[in-house]
């Protein structure tokens, strides 16, 4: 029996009620709730006075001494009591736990955790339990699990903790031996457990180590094997246009391209003309001019007898980029249709069938493209913008209506380049290094939010211009626990300040349609002001808006404020930035400054990555890098490399389509649906 076959049910303590709960955490089966990881642990290890120092966080064991102390203040009170340690008698201060007087009765015995205060020799108690009634917490690294809701730590713990007494010698091995022994690797069932209940630092480490090693390792298995089963490379597209052709096009573009636009251009006219299907990453920042080294590509594919495809997140894009596509082709005779969900009945039947004898060149739209009815005579080209807003599976759905299409996924978040052909395998990545020439900069400034009086003055002068601006809050709503400000409100305010003006509200909690309507009125310049969330976030153009006012800036990624702020600067006027935040830490500080001291978003991603350590910057959804449960991108880059090799040699091996050591790692192909005949994505 396997552990992903039987039900939590099954573990002692489980009712029918818990079990409901724990499907909000994903766990249905044993083994998920075995996989849910804590994300740190609380130390209630054992210490010696005399070795900690003032202001740590340690857990003591005692004697009860005296008669404990009760004052109460209201609902409040405190508790205070002498306690014989090893070393030193202590006071020990508990707060709101009043009930705990009665328990403290003389020599009796008594662990406690919390804050020690060296110079009055005092210890503010969090945590305290009685040895003699032992809930067995003291001297051990307990777990911290991510819990919401009804579903307690304590609870958690005890769970999970009885699974592994239940089930824990079920756990299977599925690393190959020799792997395990190359790199002295803890077995699995004891690296589960301990990394649910190290015994210590070391053990914990261990048992992590070799988790994070397993789940790269079958990242990459994954996605090599994917590839090794479907290594017809040789059958892609060739493109044969020329390059008089293709220069005739490129004349033809209202500027010149950068220095770095040519270099790309030429990376990816390579690949298009060689037999090999193409898989490339472009990327470059907000305004780099990603869009025309897309348009030069599709207009490649099309003079080469095929057909394209662009895939962009949403409506408005799509609109967006089917306008700048057609003025550039129109001269040329090239054609360009649009099928987004909003394009029904006749229009979208004609489209299709024009799709599908050839008569329409090329075809800009969102989801829609991927609709089962959807056929293309013989697509070559397939483009998708901002990728990380698509699954995988959407992805090749769209390049499956062709026979290995080159794909070209264009992103603004810098990723290494190292890294991105780790994370994704053998796709390449080119880079727009530079913007053009000429740009009006982006002023950003950052203010105290008391300073929000001005900033209204600054929002009523770019109105009164003719401008447009965006308002961008970390929160839909009101909420109890973040004191941020939130859209709803934010919304009410500006309304009541801009009586003259029509403001809009934008955020996540509306339906596709009714954000499509928003931006379309903001688009328009129906609106003037938009208060909004970071739905707003993707690479929409309105050339009018030149002020992006950020509330509460400290509460978002660098990387996100970037994307944010290259909403404005793109049109004629100048455009300004304005965040407000009073960050209480110093990098929360620092962090305001980058934004005002570059504008450059590799260079954003850089400080980012020295302010904030590797792995957050790129352990966003944002990046559209793969996430993992324990393993980290950046942090665990060396294991990610180790594992990729590995793999590799051991996918190289034919035994491995045949020999009984690797049943599990076929098995675990199998359940992700890695089968001969896949196509690579
Ligand atoms: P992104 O990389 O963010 O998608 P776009 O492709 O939307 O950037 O380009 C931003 C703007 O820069 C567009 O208005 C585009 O016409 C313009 N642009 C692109 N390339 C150049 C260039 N070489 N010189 C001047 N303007 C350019
Ligand atoms: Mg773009």
């Amino acid at each position: 029996m396997n552990l992903e076959e039987i039900s939590v049910k099954q573990i002692n303590g489980v009712s029918a009620l818990k079990e409901g709960e724990l499907h909000a955490f994903g766990i249905s089966s044993v083994k998920d709730l075995l996989e849910y990881y804590p994300f740190r642990y609380e130390d209630y290890r054992l210490r010696s006075l005399s070795e900690v120092k003032d202001g740590d966080k340690i857990t003591v064991q005692g004697q009860v001494m005296g008669v404990p102390v009760l004052q109460r203040y209201g609902k409040k009170s405190r508790l205070t009591c002498k306690i014989m340690t090893e070393e030193w008698m202590i006071t020990a201060t508990w707060f709101n736990r009043h009930f705990l007087k009665d328990q403290l009765t003389p020599n009796r015995e008594i662990v406690l955790t919390g804050k020690w205060e060296q110079k009055r020799m005092q210890l503010t108690v969090s945590d305290s339990e009685f040895p003699d009634k032992g809930d067995g917490r003291s001297g051990t690294l307990q777990p911290v699990y991510s819990v919401t809701g009804k579903v307690t730590q304590q609870w958690m713990r005890k769970t999970i903790n009885q699974g592994l007494v239940q089930y824990g010698e079920m756990i299977p091995e599925i690393l190959p031996q020799a792997l395990i022994k190359k790199y002295n690797l803890m077995p699995r069932k004891q690296a589960i457990a301990g990394i649910h209940r190290p015994q210590d630092n070391q053990e914990g480490q261990r048992a992590r180590q070799r988790m994070v090693y397993e789940e790269l390792f079958l990242f990459q298995l994954k996605m090599q094997a994917f590839r090794a089963l479907n290594r017809n490379r040789m059958d892609g597209m060739v493109h044969t246009t020329d390059n008089t052709t293709i220069r005739e096009f490129v004349r033809s573009l209202p500027f010149e391209l950068t220095d770095a636009q040519k270099k790309v251009e030429l990376e990816i006219l390579h690949d298009m003309r060689s037999p090999y299907a193409m898989n490339r990453l472009l990327q470059g920042d907000v305004g780099s001019g990603k869009t025309v080294i897309a348009a030069i590509a599709l207009y490649t594919t099309v003079r080469s007898g095929f057909q394209g495809a662009l895939m962009v997140p949403t409506e408005i894009l799509a609109e967006q980029h089917m306008r700048s596509l057609q003025k550039l082709f129109e001269p040329f005779g090239v054609t360009v249709g649009l099928l987004t969900g909003s394009v029904n009945g006749r229009k979208r039947k004609d489209l299709i069938a024009s799709l599908q004898m050839g008569m329409l060149d090329i075809v800009v739209g969102t989801h829609a493209l991927i609709q089962e009815d959807v056929f293309f005579r013989e697509l070559g080209l397939v483009v998708t913008d901002e990728q990380h807003r698509f699954g995988v599976n959407q992805r090749s759905v769209l390049r499956r209506k062709g026979y290995n299409p080159d794909v070209l996924t264009m992103t603004a978040t810098p990723i290494p380049r190292t890294l991105a052909i780790t994370a994704f395998g053998d796709i390449e990545v080119s880079t727009i290094s530079e913007r053009p020439k000429g740009r009006i900069p982006i002023s950003t400034y950052w203010v105290k939010h008391d300073m929000m009086e001005r900033v209204l003055g600054f929002i009523s002068r770019e109105v009164d211009q003719g401008r447009q601006a965006y308002l961008i809050c970390p929160l839909i709503e009101e909420s109890e626990k973040l004191d941020v400000q939130n859209a709803i409100d934010l919304h009410v305010q500006m309304q009541q300040n801009f009586p003259k003006y029509k403001v809009g509200l934008l955020h996540g909690r509306m339906t596709a349609a009714e954000k499509e309507e928003m931006m379309r009125e903001f688009y328009s310049n129906d609106i003037q002001l938009l208060v909004s969330t970071t739905v707003v976030e993707v690479g929409v153009d309105v050339p009018n808006a030149t002020l992006m006012v950020i509330m509460d800036a400290d509460r978002f990624g660098l990387s996100q404020l970037h994307q944010l702020r290259g909403r404005v600067g793109r049109g004629a006027h100048a455009s300004y930035c304005v965040l407000i935040a009073d960050p209480k830490t110093e990098v929360g500080q620092e962090r305001m400054k980058v934004m005002t001291e570059t504008e450059d978003g590799f260079e954003v991603s850089r400080r980012d990555l020295d302010l904030r350590g590797p792995g957050d910057f790129f352990g966003t959804k944002q990046s559209g890098l793969p996430e993992f449960r324990l393993a980290d991108m950046v942090a665990d880059f060396a294991v990610l490399e180790q594992a990729r090799d590995d793999v590799s040699a051991l996918i190289a091996d034919a035994t491995f389509w045949t020999s009984v050591d690797y049943t599990p790692l076929r098995d675990f192909l199998q359940q992700q649906q890695v089968f001969k005949g896949d196509l690579i994505d």
